[in-house]
């Protein structure tokens, strides 16, 4: 079992690094406080003996090794980097989660095969470096080297100096390689698991999303001299065009979420009607099979509804990404524990991104989540009740140790995917 006291005091005491006046925290990647955050973090691996090894890309792992080095890696983690005014728990707490889950099978002298490692993954929010995700992405081979190394901020400082400054820039060498399994432990960032009343979540996967820009072309004209009937209002073609969007979100069933989160028109003065309008469209889904048949349907509904106003739309794809599967063995053991230790669950899919969604290309992953409060996240009211990250931990620690006992984990890892 593991110590929530433990557990609490070095949340805590993360917390107070880039703390804020409202119990939130300001730690963006690679500042002075990550910096902190980071030194504090090895410091307590060190404490625990474990071997810590920076890789070129900032990330952090501490190993406890096993008795057999060429065994594939059980690794636990996630980022200690924040968003401006962000919470306490994102991030941090998938962290330390793993240092907890290592203390206590160090103090209850659990034997093992398979060396057990913790990471810390640099810039996931992407608040200071875009994308988000930077670290596990690049070390996954999703992002070439040269393009993470060349990340600007906002004021022009560049990821690979700054890496430099703080003191991160480790070696090639010290990447993580030979991953049997990945676990991602997070709050949940939304509601679903408090309404239901669950003090944890199983996660199956994460959904996919289509980042779309949609030009809607009309006639700008005088509007007090223009009859309705005469007119070709952009931004009244797409006020019925997101009525259409957000029916066809809430008819689907897939978790399916459509947000318009920026509108431009233009001219945009109040005299005169709307000739052109500029909105984005952000679409998740978890359907796997479907995803890219309901992405291309939502499309042509956007057309359709704009065609039939005589009106003219192009549409760009800034981003799309697949839904992500987890692994179903992995799962299946989370929900196996959960029942035993008769801890509330559910399953459910993730709306958010996460580094195991990265990890997933190269291991097999799975996350669990406990609940936020009111959903809030990524602001300082932040908050998961001390008693769920407790079960949830518990849940975590039992399953790391029945994962290191799996004959199906000893089967199917003789070669590892990195
Ligand atoms: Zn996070």
């Amino acid at each position: 079992m593991i110590r929530l006291e433990r557990l609490k005091n070095r949340i805590l005491r993360m917390a107070e690094i880039g703390g804020t006046e409202n119990n939130g925290v300001t730690r963006l990647a690679l500042s002075q406080e990550d910096k902190k955050g980071r030194d504090l973090f090895v410091k307590w691996m060190k404490e625990l003996k474990l071997d810590v090894r920076i890789d070129d890309f900032g990330n952090i792992y501490g190993r406890k090794k096993g008795s057999n080095p060429e065994a594939p890696v059980v690794m636990m983690g996630s980022h200690l980097d924040s968003v401006p005014k962000g919470g306490r728990f994102d991030g941090v707490l998938g962290v330390l989660a793993g240092l907890e889950v290592v203390e206590s099978l160090i103090e209850n002298n659990v034997e093992h095969e398979n060396p057990i490692e913790i990471v810390s993954f640099t810039n996931e929010e992407g608040a200071r470096f875009t994308p988000q995700m930077l670290g596990s992405g690049a070390v996954t081979n999703q992002f070439p080297k040269d393009y993470t190394y060349s990340r600007k901020d906002n004021d022009n400082f560049i990821f690979y100096e700054e890496l430099e400054r703080i003191g991160y820039l480790g070696k090639e060498e010290n990447r993580l390689k030979n991953v049997g399994t990945f676990i991602e432990f997070h709050i949940e960032q939304g509601p679903v698991l408090e309404t239901n009343n669950k003090a944890i979540g199983i996660v199956e996967g994460i959904s996919g999303f289509s980042w779309l820009e949609v030009t809607v072309t009309g006639e700008t004209n005088h509007s007090g001299s223009t009859p309705m009937e005469l007119r070709k209002d952009a931004l009244s073609t797409t006020a019925t065009t997101i009525q259409t969007i957000q029916k066809w979100a809430e008819e689907k069933e897939d978790g399916t979420v459509a947000t318009i989160g920026t509108i431009r028109a233009e001219p945009g003065i109040i005299n005169a009607v709307p000739g052109k309008v500029v909105f984005t469209l952000d679409v998740r889904d978890r359907n796997k099979e479907q995803f890219h048949f309901y992405m291309n349907e939502i499309q042509e509904l956007i057309k359709d509804c704009v065609q039939r106003d005589s009106l003219n739309c192009t549409i760009q794809e800034i981003k799309t990404h697949s839904p992500v599967s987890f692994a179903p063995w992995i799962t299946n053991i989370i929900e196996e524990v959960s029942a035993e230790s008769k801890v509330p669950y559910q399953r459910i899919t993730s709306g958010a991104g996460h580094d195991a969604m990265y990890l997933n290309t190269v291991a097999d992953t799975a996350m669990i989540f406990v609940p936020s409060i009111g959903g809030k996240s990524h602001c300082e009211e932040e908050y998961t009740p001390w008693e769920d990250i407790e079960k949830g931990i518990n849940v975590l620690y039992k399953t790391i140790c029945r994962i290191l006992t799996s004959e199906k984990f000893k089967d199917q890892f003789l070669s590892t995917r990195i």
